[in-house]
């Protein structure tokens, strides 16, 4: 193995300059057989000519280190060589798979030799090593340790290799909660930190279902459920955020490992998920957590292969592709598409479909794409699926369809890789919000877990953010991570705030003193950081701020009509709370004259509540009168769509018709996608001029203000520099 102490990172780090990436997956995997080493020089090459420039691999410990001591890179050597020869970039996933610490599978010895903790997922079975796959739980400390080590070496192995882009913390990262004594352990230790040793805080929290007097920390076991028979919110809610914190520090740690062992300091990244940038609380990621074990957030972007076309509308995929780019924590939030779709699985993907979901998620700021697979592997359940490549590694018609738009994104790599999004409005998705609705919402007991009603709560985050997508109005996230930049967003909508935590409640309040402009939706801000119900709502002083108060909520069956000033009327969606005025105004009244909606002032901003989920109606089923409302209420605040879709005359929301908005140093790009699965005929008013407009595929001229025809899912992207523009 070759080391050059003298190598520059000059040769490969992510740098987003003047080459797009493109790539896909290639063996070495970490399961199942390898297509023949002999064939990759040939594959590399192929690549190399379809305008790839960014493969990913993985360095498997299990397949390394298959006899204790003794170790074998050469498969990895040897890609990394072939890759260099050609001038591909290397992305290594040196960390974990799935709820894997690293690999997708533990060496089979460390379990025959030491005396690791089986993962224990159900609270009534122990579950041993009895088959051939061992399953040891990410809280075992001989596991850690060992597996840290191999990761280590494994980085120091090819931090210095000219091939070597950057590195994978971890495939898919997602765990259940585990009941093992290893993790036990660790719950206690966990606790007995957050509670700073007070275990009457404990039994004054935990207890609130039935009476709790530990008084010794080993007493405290990990809860199996909620409610009747499993326990109280609050064991429940912090078995929860401790599985996340499980996940979280497991990948910090393979972070900080990668950072200590490559003096070149190449970029880390992950593909988490796509549907775990929205709901990551599914797979317990705290992705306000997550995004700092990472230099740049990535995702597998799946949209049909396994079944995601049954329920995936082009709003949701939109959603789950834009959440990435809340998350990064690179500076101009550049995303990464690490895995994707290439061939066959349940269901094909359309060149349509390809081509729109490439240029969607460059119009939420990925700067790569990068195929799974290359090839198919040749030996498990998935052989003959995914693959770009044919069997035998010759090119198929899609692989040509991938090049020629490999092709389109290098011709413009440079403003591509910068020009971003620049959002204006932003909807809260605090974290700690979402764990104290997922413990209120999903109830479990010993082997089931019940999401229905979460799913329904959850349609209010959803609602909010349609809402802004139906508009064309570019949307941010805000969590933990950037809810410190709330002032730089017009306006900032508030669904499923159910709890309020005190400093959440502090940020709201200077948000507003400072002019910003506050949308919530009941039931608002009834219930504490420990889901304690205080007597009225909101609380924490947002009565204040909101202007009005509420002590009581009822069902949609003894509910009044919501009247508007104009006379319009719509329906509550499922509770609806009427509001006692304070300093605010009624701006719409239920049928019986009480508040519906009340509007305050504020210091400089101005704070809407409405009595009902508003948004959460927007998704389900829209009632028009609310939802001109809220359109009306989002754009008072001095938000600016992306664009506005003209059809037949007529400035329309809530086409389909999704228009993407890029800014940068060297240009400005618009992306139009239609969404459709018809045909549709439309004008764009763009922000600024009209003129020196070319179309990025074909460098033909367009003029965003004439007549634009997309077929079903077609997609128009154009740019102009920013230089010879004003
Ligand atoms: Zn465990």
């Amino acid at each position: 193995m070759r080391r050059n102490p003298k190598h520059s990172r000059t040769t490969h780090t992510l740098l987003f300059e003047n080459n797009f990436l493109y790539g896909a997956s290639c063996a070495p995997y970490a399961k199942s057989m390898d297509w023949p080493m002999e064939e990759w020089g040939r594959d590399l090459a192929a690549m190399k000519k379809m305008g790839f420039s960014i493969a990913r691999i993985f360095v498997p410990w299990d397949r390394i280190e298959r006899r204790e001591g003794t170790l074998d890179f050469s498969k990895q050597d040897h890609f990394m060589d072939l890759a260099q020869k050609r001038g591909i970039g290397v992305l290594l996933n040196v960390g974990g798979v799935f709820d894997c610490l690293q690999g997708i599978y533990p060496p089979p010895w460390l379990a025959r030799v030491y005396p690791v903790h089986a993962a224990q997922y159900d609270p009534r079975i122990a579950e041993g090593h009895n088959n051939s796959r061992v399953c040891v739980c990410l809280d075992d400390e001989i596991y850690r340790e060992k597996a840290f080590a191999f990761i280590a070496r494994a980085v120091r192995r090819y931090a210095d290799h000219p091939a070597a882009a950057g590195w994978m913390v971890w495939n898919e990262p997602g765990l259940s909660p585990c009941y093992c004594a290893a993790t036990a352990a660790r719950f206690r230790a966990w606790l007995k930190e957050k509670y700073n040793g007070n275990l009457d805080k404990i039994n004054r929290l935990w207890g609130s279902e039935f009476p709790l007097e530990y008084d010794d920390w080993e007493q405290v076991l990990p809860p199996a459920g909620v409610g009747f028979r499993d326990g109280g919110l609050n064991a429940w809610r912090d078995w929860q955020e401790f599985t996340e914190f499980r996940m979280t520090d497991s990948m910090l740690a393979v972070n900080r490992i990668i950072k200590a062992n490559d003096p070149h300091r190449h970029p880390t990244t992950a593909n988490i998920c796509v549907n775990h940038g929205v709901e990551g609380h599914l797979a317990f990621i705290r992705m306000s957590e997550v995004c700092k074990a990472l230099d740049i957030m990535g995702y597998s972007y799946y949209t049909v292969a396994h079944g995601e076309c049954k329920s995936l509308t082009p709003f949701l995929k939109a959603l789950q592709v834009d959440s990435f780019r809340w998350y990064s924590r690179e500076k101009h939030r550049r995303t990464l598409v690490l895995e994707t779709e290439a061939g066959p699985n349940l269901y094909m993907i359309t060149e349509a479909q390809r081509r729109l979901n490439n240029w969607l998620a460059i119009g939420h700021n990925a700067k790569s794409i990068v195929c799974w697979n290359y090839r198919s592997r040749i030996s498990d359940n998935q052989v003959g699926n995914f693959n770009l490549m044919a069997w035998d590694g010759s090119p198929t018609r899609r692989a040509k369809h991938h090049a020629g738009m490999a092709k389109v994104f290098n011709r413009h790599a440079h403003i591509i890789n910068n020009c971003f999004p620049k959002p204006e409005a932003a909807v809260l998705v605090a974290d700690a919000l979402t764990r104290l609705a997922f413990a209120t919402h999903v109830s479990a007991g010993p082997g089931y877990w019940n999401h229905a009603e979460m799913d329904q709560v959850f349609k209010s985050r959803k609602g909010a953010f349609k809402l802004l997508w139906d508009m064309n109005i570019a949307a941010d996230g805000l969590a933990e991570h950037n809810l410190n930049d709330i002032g730089k967003y017009a306006v900032v909508l508030l669904p499923m705030i159910e709890n309020m935590t005190p400093e959440i409640a502090d940020i709201l309040r200077k948000y507003l003193a400072g002019g910003g402009t506050l949308i919530a939706e009941s039931p608002f801000a009834f219930k504490d950081e420990n889901n304690f119900l205080i007597g009225h709502a909101p609380i924490y002083g947002l009565e204040k701020v909101f202007g009005a108060r509420t002590r009581d909520r009822e069902g949609r069956e003894s509910a009044p009509d919501i009247v508007y000033p104009d006379g319009a009327r719509s329906n509550v969606f499922f509770l609806w709370h009427a509001y006692e005025l304070i300093t605010g105004k009624a701006i719409a009244s239920y049928a019986d004259g009480r508040a519906a909606i009340v509007e305050n002032r504020f210091g400089r901003g101005k704070a809407i509540v409405a009595g009902t989920e508003v948004f959460r109606q927007y998704l389900d089923k829209p009632e028009e009168a609310t939802a001109g409302f809220l359109r009306r209420a989002v754009l008072a605040a001095g938000v600016r769509r992306t664009a506005q879709v003209i059809i037949d005359g007529k400035a329309l929301d809530a086409t389909g018709v999704e228009i993407c908005r890029l800014e940068g140093k060297p240009a400005i790009i618009y992306i139009a996608l239609n969404h459709n699965e018809a045909p549709v005929t439309f004008r764009l008013k763009i922000r600024g001029s009209g003129k020196g407009w070319f179309d990025l595929e074909t460098g033909k001229a367009v003029v965003p203000g004439g007549e634009i025809t997309l077929p079903p899912l077609g997609v128009l992207a154009f740019a102009k520099n920013t230089r010879t523009s004003k």
